[in-house]
């Protein structure tokens, strides 16, 4: 065989062992380059908090970042985490909220959705006030004001925000409700770059290595199954870095791998182009974990959101599908609103208001005005519903709502008016073209300190993951709360830095 000719084959080796899905034998690897106590992928939100608390444990860490810098999709974020619990957080008190923990806990459950992993939210719920104490300091800055009403991100500075359903139906009956959105005081839309800051600065100052720039392509395992280390590529060359304590998978979701997501996800397909990514969830870490077998769980989870408010008169009005019929409790998050229009049988659904409420739709939500009459009746014929569908509806929700009530289902008298002010209106909201943004809940299951789980339920030894390449408190994209998935990346990623460093040391 000529030396070319091996060459080529060498080539053709590495890049077979590369291949995310497929860990490298520990056997085939040439030489180590780099040795680390704990190895981790990806410089997001659970990334840069795993690293900060491993590296607070005395391990030696380094942060593996396709990016020229930290941030991830998290620096992207609005910065909202959800907290509460204990009594409640400051901005919480300071306005007169008492965040009782087993409410607090009640509602996380709901929020988890059918699968809602119990020890995960209690966990949370037992700690949420602690990490919020952590987050102070580490540097994030938060005010202690509230913003009432439906707002999503105010971008003035303050603190507290209603960011889920805990005010809407059914949620309400089972947890006594209370506000728990935490932004940090930022300008303008800068809340999760602010959050980022403050994590990464930390993780420099304690010594966290960082190596940027660096696609982790594969891990690499022992003979006997254990995680040992992992397979990146840095300007052009490839590295073997040895991990003593383990490898954690921080990579963030799949939402921009568009064969992932129409094999686990085809709803995607319904969709506009409209995928919330800071530009590098390609699905790589949780392909990397299920190939070193890794389950993954609540794949077909895409939280799906639209821009309903501001403003928040327009939860005042109804939402109806094209059998003209009402489906949800208009007052809900919208996100919650979103997935059941997206449910709905056929692709248009339209907002009705009157004249009181109207407000033109915004260039962002691709929404369109639709219909307009002095009465609901020519609302309905310039629409070309089935007479007397669109018109029974009204009628029936305008007749409770001037009794203050939708027995139907069960939205909030707060938010509850007759639709009796003409001219009347009918806002189209058209799936597939309007604006309904989406990223991925599922992920690989892991234990609560980020274990990652083979089909049996037995932990791989050496893997961790966290943030949006797990599935961990977010699982449910019917039920999510603002402010849920940084609180998991920043919660559960120090938990699974945490263990690896433990385990490094043992
Ligand atoms: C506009 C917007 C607003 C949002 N607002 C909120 C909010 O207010 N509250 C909330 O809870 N959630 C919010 N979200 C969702 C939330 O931001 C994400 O779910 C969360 O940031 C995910 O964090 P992560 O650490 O898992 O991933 P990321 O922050 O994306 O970090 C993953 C990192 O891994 C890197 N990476 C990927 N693959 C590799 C590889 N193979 N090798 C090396 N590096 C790799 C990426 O470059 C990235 O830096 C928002 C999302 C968007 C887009």
């Amino acid at each position: 065989m000529n030396t070319f000719h091996e060459g080529i084959q060498a080539m053709v080796e590495t890049e077979r062992d590369w291949n995310p899905s497929r860990p490298c034998p520990e056997a085939q690897v040439p030489r180590w380059d780099r040795e680390f106590d704990v190895c981790i992928v990806g410089f997001g939100s659970a990334g840069g908090s795993a690293a900060i608390e491993a590296a607070e444990a005395g391990a030696r860490v380094c942060v593996f970042e396709v990016a020229s810098g930290a941030g991830g999709t998290s620096a992207m974020a609005g910065g909202d985490i959800y907290l509460g619990g204990g009594g409640g957080t400051p901005a919480q008190n300071e306005n007169g909220f008492q965040d009782d923990t087993e409410d607090f806990f009640r509602y996380m459950m709901m929020a988890g959705g059918a699968d809602a992993d119990e020890a995960r939210v209690r966990a949370y719920a037992d700690g949420a006030l602690g990490h919020y104490e952590w987050l102070r300091k580490i540097g994030v800055p938060y005010r202690t004001t509230y913003i009432p009403g439906k707002t999503m991100m105010p971008g003035t500075g303050d603190c507290l925000i209603l960011s889920g359903n805990e005010f809407a139906w059914p949620y309400s009956d089972h947890a006594k409700p209370c506000p728990r959105g935490h932004l940090p005081e930022a300008t303008g839309e800068t809340g999760g770059f602010v959050l980022m800051d403050a994590i990464a600065r930390r993780a420099k100052e304690i010594g966290v290595e960082s190596s940027f720039d660096t696609k982790v392509r594969a891990l690499i395992q022992s003979e006997d199954g254990r995680i040992c280390g992992l397979i990146a590529v840095q300007n052009g060359e490839t590295i073997y870095v040895r991990a003593n304590g383990g490898v954690l998978l921080c990579a963030g979701g799949f939402v921009l791998n568009r064969e992932m997501l129409e094999q686990y996800a085809p709803q995607v397909n319904h969709l506009s182009d409209d995928a919330l990514s800071g530009g590098y969830d390609d699905g790589s870490g949780i392909q990397m974990g299920m190939g070193a077998g890794g389950q993954a769980i609540h794949m077909d989870e895409l939280f799906t959101t639209f821009t309903f408010y501001p403003p928040e008169s327009n939860v005042k009005g109804i939402l109806v599908n094209e059998q003209g019929q009402r489906f949800i409790n208009e007052d809900a998050y919208p996100g919650r609103v979103a997935h059941h229009c997206v449910r709905q049988l056929g692709s248009k659904i339209h907002l009705l208001v009157d004249e009181a409420i109207y407000t033109p739709p915004t260039e962002l939500s691709r929404w369109e005005l639709a219909a307009v009459g002095e009465t609901w009746e020519e609302v309905e014929e310039e629409l070309g519903f089935v007479s007397g569908t669109l018109v029974e509806t009204i009628e029936r929700f305008n007749a409770y709502a001037s009794k203050g009530e939708d027995p139907l289902f069960h939205k909030s008298p707060d938010w509850l008016k007759p639709l009796i002010e003409p001219p009347f209106a009918a806002i189209a909201v058209t799936v597939g073209e309007s604006f309904l943004p989406y990223f991925t809940l599922g992920g690989l299951r892991v234990t609560i300190d980020g274990e990652v789980l083979d089909g049996t339920g037995e932990a791989i030894s050496g893997l961790y993951a966290a943030g949006r390449t797990a599935c961990g408190l977010p699982r449910s994209a019917e039920d999510y709360s603002s402010g849920m998935s940084l609180g998991d990346c920043t919660f559960f990623g120090r938990r699974a830095g945490l263990h690896a460093a433990t385990k490094a040391a043992g």
